[in-house]
């Protein structure tokens, strides 16, 4: 093999090793995806009637305030001045999300100031002691009381969970801000925008390099024997299926997602709009023109997207992983068999079971080459 290093799945973490590893260690990378393509989940492509960029693994949108996540991924693209906002439809009226005060106001129908909306969902959430929630519905009550909850979580998350939020982890929720301001950004970071020509064109130039050979449509379980033992690798595929699902297969969530071209130039009138009502089927509906207002989209014509969330069976694309406590023990193993694995790294969401945003698999990639794979090569060297 005429290679110095294989990386297995070309998504972000898998682009980030192979981009440092040829430029900055000037080594030959082969990285190997059995898709048709690069960029992973990240991956866009123009729908064919329209031309509206679309996201074909459901709406990616880049946030981070690491600062060197964001000054990497500034070599490879520029980025619109693009905010993050979302709606969402509750009993037929239509609120911001994240909650903050227009939520507030809105629901209970009435002005308030951020003083007077606090001790109000104070009064209904103390029923539920913070400190000790554990359940996804428990912390969700302590944080802004039961009737925001019935109405912007509970169904939602029974939809994407379809798991009663009573059995799920809190955790889920920390991902999203309570605020007691009419900022409805749904995002924190100090950076955020879109790749100004897409996500295609910014990957695909992560993987421009004279020592990066890409193999599209190439199974990397079809190669193994001539790989594992003979070259370093850095696997981002699935980590069960490496040790051949030998401790159970780990669960996850996948997205079907309900593909629509509308004769209309606007459907909804924002990127997202989500659906809080349980019998909805779908959590939300993207119309990915919205991600680009300042490009030249036909003004008769939309693209939208419903998505459905299932359990994923075998042979569906994995998106959230579920980590029961089932899923953890199992995880432990898997981990303690990574460890033993020479020569062979663990990275990115399938590799280590995590549900990562884009610039943290940017971020772990990098911290993976500072401490792992940059010293492997310099003590190979030597
Ligand atoms: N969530 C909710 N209502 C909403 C949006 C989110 O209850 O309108 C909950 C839901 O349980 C979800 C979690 O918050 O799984 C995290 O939401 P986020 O938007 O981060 O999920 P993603 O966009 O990654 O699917």
């Amino acid at each position: 093999m005429n290679a110095d290093l294989v990386v297995v799945g070309s998504g972000l973490f898998g682009l980030t090793i192979a981009e440092r590893c040829a430029n900055e260690l000037g080594l030959k990378v082969l990285m190997l995806d059995r898709r048709y393509h690069i960029g992973g989940n990240a991956y866009s492509e123009p729908d064919p009637d329209t031309g509206i960029e679309v996201h074909k693994y459901g709406a990616h949108l880049f946030h981070t305030s690491n600062k060197r996540v964001w000054e990497y991924v500034n070599r490879f693209t520029s980025f619109t001045s693009y905010q993050h906002r979302v709606f969402t439809i509750f009993k037929g009226r239509v609120f911001p999300m994240p909650v903050n005060l227009a939520t507030i106001c809105e629901y209970f129908g009435k002005a308030m100031s951020p003083d007077e909306a606090r001790a109000l969902v104070a009064e209904q959430a103390a029923e539920i002691d913070g400190a000790t929630a554990e359940s996804f519905e428990d912390k969700g009550i302590s944080l802004v009381g039961r009737p925001l909850y019935e109405a912007f979580f509970r169904g939602y998350t029974l939809k994407q969970w379809q798991t009663d939020p009573k059995e799920l982890p809190g955790a889920t929720l920390t991902r999203l801000p309570v605020r007691y301001n009419f900022d409805n950004r749904y995002f924190n970071d100090t950076y955020e925008g879109l790749p100004s020509e897409g996500y295609t064109a910014w990957l695909t130039r992560m993987a421009d390099h004279p020592n990066i050979e890409v193999k599209l449509d190439t199974d990397f379980f079809d190669l193994r024997s001539d790989i594992v033992g003979n070259v370093p690798v850095v696997y981002t595929g699935p980590v069960d299926q490496y040790f051949e699902y030998a401790a159970g297969d780990l669960s996850w969530r996948t997205i079907d997602f309900d593909y629509e071209v509308k004769p209309v130039g606007d459907f909804q009138g924002t990127p997202v709009m989500n659906y809080a009502d349980e019998d909805v089927p779908y959590t939300r509906i993207i119309e990915p023109r919205h991600f680009h207002p300042e490009r030249d989209y036909p003004k008769d014509k939309t693209v939208i997207m419903r998505e459905f969330s299932r359990f994923a069976v075998k042979g569906d694309e994995p998106y959230y992983p579920i980590n029961t406590a089932e899923d953890r023990e199992k995880l432990l193993k898997y981990r303690e068999l990574a460890n033993a694995e020479t020569q062979v790294l663990f990275g990115g969401r399938l590799g280590t079971y995590k549900y990562l945003d884009m610039h943290m698999a940017i971020g772990s990639a990098l911290s993976m080459f500072d401490n792992l794979v940059r010293p492997y090569f310099a003590e190979g060297a030597t």
